[in-house]
């Protein structure tokens, strides 16, 4: 098959930098364009020297129709608003788009899911093979532990993050609520503060620590009884989640249209 070409948009953000790194040493697959928001101090420049890299031949543009009309997928770690646009544009050009977006509203999640009827959309709060073992791993513990055991999902990542709790807590939080049978909106306790009573029994905690430069850490606590189950997850580096995007493009391609996750990527849905 031939190489496939891909956008990278929000190319000047720091997951847009490591996707361009990405792309740029990857086999089978080009970078075919790149985009920022419009007023973005980066266009023009050459993606591949906004990422680090020698010049790759490839400028930023605020203009992505021509972009997404002449390629085969698009990787977007932007903001709910910006995938919400390009979603509509990769279902009318027909493209694979891997979503890594976090933060998108119930309205945004119902805008992305009606574009996945014309085109392949893989979405996920996290593309780390890791995280996503992981997922699988809390839904076994919360399907084999019962509610005496309280599960609470820990997060910590670096002081620019803006949404909160991370989409990988969220993401581990929905595993821990499908191993239990329950709904998780219906059963979640978030952002604690001042005489807030005693736990509810059933509920899933989510607390979100911010500071320095973290990546991205996540603990999924059951505590029963007299005991404790741990179970983390540490990103080193975010060229983790710039490869599982890459490989989520590629198992996109040719695909029939729908809304995917990287559990169906990496073969773990059950
Ligand atoms: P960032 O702020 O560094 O980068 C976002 C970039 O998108 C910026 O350069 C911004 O200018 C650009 N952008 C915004 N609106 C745009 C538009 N309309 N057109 C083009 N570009 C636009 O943020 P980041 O740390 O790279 O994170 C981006 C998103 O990815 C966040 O939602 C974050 O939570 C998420 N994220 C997901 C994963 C995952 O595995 N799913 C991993 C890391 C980060």
């Amino acid at each position: 098959m031939s190489e496939m070409r891909l956008i990278v948009v929000g190319a000047a953000g720091r997951m847009g930098q490591a996707l361009v790194r990405a792309v740029a040493a990857a086999e089978g697959v080009t970078l075919s364009g790149a985009v920022e928001r419009a007023g973005s101090p980066h266009l023009g420049r050459d993606a591949g020297a906004v990422a680090g890299l020698e010049p790759l031949g490839v400028p930023i543009s605020d203009d992505p129709l021509p972009l997404f009309a002449a390629a085969d997928g698009v990787l977007d770690f932007t903001s709910p608003a910006a995938t919400v646009q390009f979603a509509e544009l990769a279902a009318q050009a027909r493209i694979v788009h891997v979503v890594g977006t976090t933060g998108c509203s119930a309205d945004d999640e119902a805008k992305i899911h009606a574009a996945a009827r014309h085109a392949v959309v893989v979405k996920s709060g996290n593309m780390s093979l890791g995280v996503n073992l992981l997922a699988q791993l809390v839904r076994q513990a919360a399907r084999a532990l019962d509610a005496e055991f309280d599960i609470e999902v820990v997060e910590m990542h670096h002081r620019m993050k803006v949404d909160a709790p991370s989409g990988t807590a969220l993401l581990l939080g929905e595993a821990a609520a499908a191993g239990r049978g329950v709904d998780l909106g219906a059963h979640s306790a978030r952002g604690r503060d001042g005489h807030t009573g005693a736990r509810r029994t059933g509920d899933i905690g989510f607390a979100s620590l911010r500071g320095g430069t973290v990546v991205g850490d996540h603990t999924v606590v059951f505590a029963g009884p007299g005991e404790r189950i741990e179970l983390s997850h540490r990103a080193e580096d975010r060229s983790l989640f710039a490869r599982g995007a890459l490989r989520a493009a590629l198992w996109g391609r040719g695909r029939k249209p729908g809304l995917y996750t990287m559990a169906d990527v990496l073969g773990f849905s059950d």
